[in-house]
């Protein structure tokens, strides 16, 4: 800050120039080192900023008074620039009052600024399978296009520049602040003609098919989105996004946590005892296990790769295989004297050995 240049040694002028003066000496620098008459120049854009700052500051009388008692030390302590000098769009909007409204160029048209279409939603519904595999998948939009025919002229009440110059009051005195024009806002034009059938932006749903290229692993609510085929700016503006919102379709018998899938079985009481191979459904098609002779319910195998991939590409998750004991509600006479005799055999008294998961091992397995 202490290394900044005296303001009047800037403008090349005498502490006793009066205001046309200091206009005169900034008018002259200003065109000089203006950006558009040296492009790519980095020394010539310092010089101009420069300027335009020692001009900020010297062509209004409290600030002049503030600088003329305490030097640069008193602007920035008065917090009204601080260390970082003018920005490109505060001094182009400072021209209107040195040169007039005439100067033409002067603001490198830098204030307009493209319109950017709004984002549009929409939901996909896909199965555990699709999730598994990644799948593309086409669906319909209504969205906002550019109707046919619009045509646009500037904005009267930015003539064009797409932004506002407004006095605000501060403790330096008036200083000039810029908002977006609230009438185009910032685009510099407005509708000059548009067919009826399109909104006030010139407008109109038009459907269309979108194919999305939906990764694998993607997991309920979970938001996509495809860059620039949301609804279309105005004036052929930059496009919003398609933000594609997934919901999963509940699976009949498997239920996914994560990565991971869990399925219930329901073996009967025999095949538990004798043992059996059994098949199971997995998300890519059916799969053969073997429940050991001597199986107690409740007992869960785990079918290592078989549950989801990982979004980003990392592994799979397993498939989860719970075992329930079925139980038959109606037995016929010959079976019922089968179980009878088994009921009285003291083999099939519980013997609990630990190995059983009933709900207290569950739990107790889950803060181990
Ligand atoms: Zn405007």
């Amino acid at each position: 800050m202490s290394n900044k240049r005296d303001y009047y040694e800037v403008l090349g002028i005498s502490r006793n120039a009066n205001e046309s003066e200091i206009k005169k000496a900034y008018r002259k620098l200003a065109l000089q080192y203006h950006p558009d008459k040296n492009p790519d120049d980095a020394v010539a854009e310092e010089k101009f900023k420069e300027a335009a700052e020692a001009y900020e500051i010297l062509s209004d009388a409290n600030k002049k008074s503030r600088y003329d008692q305490y030097g640069h030390a008193g602007m920035n302590g008065g917090g009204g620039f601080g260390g970082g000098g003018m920005n490109m769009d505060d001094i182009f909007s400072q021209f209107g009052d040195v040169f007039g409204g005439g100067f033409g160029g002067g603001r490198r048209g830098g204030g307009q600024r493209t319109i950017k279409g709004s984002n549009l939603r929409v939901k996909m519904k896909l199965t555990l399978e699709e999730i598994a595999e990644g799948v593309k998948k086409k669906i319909k939009v209504n969205k906002l296009v550019n109707a046919e025919g619009v045509t646009s002229k500037s904005c009267t009440t930015c003539n064009g520049q797409g932004r506002v110059t407004r006095m605000a009051q501060t403790f330096l005195g008036n200083m000039q602040t810029q908002t977006t024009c609230p009438t185009c806002q910032g685009a510099g034009k407005v509708i000059d003609y548009k067919p009826s059938d399109s909104d006030a932006n010139g407008l109109k749903r038009q459907e269309e098919v979108i194919e999305i290229d939906i990764p694998a692993g993607v997991e309920e609510g979970m938001q996509l989105s495809v860059t620039g085929k949301g609804n279309a700016g105005p004036f052929n503006g930059i496009p919003g996004d398609l933000i594609v919102v997934i919901e999963e379709i509940q699976h009949d018998t498997l239920r996914r946590e994560g990565d991971n899938i869990h399925y219930d079985a329901y073996i009967n009481f025999a095949d538990a005892v004798l043992g059996e191979s059994i098949e199971i459904p997995t998300i890519n098609g059916k799969a053969k296990i073997k429940v050991e002779p001597g199986t107690q319910s409740g007992k869960m195998l785990r079918l290592k790769g078989k549950g989801l991939p990982q979004l980003q590409g990392y592994g799979t998750g397993d498939l989860f295989v719970h075992i329930n004991i079925w139980t038959p509600s109606k037995i016929s006479k010959e079976e019922k004297e089968l179980l009878e005799k088994l009921q009285k055999s003291d083999n099939f008294k519980p013997k609990l050995d630990g190995s059983e998961k009933g709900f207290f091992q569950k739990v107790k397995d889950m803060f181990q």
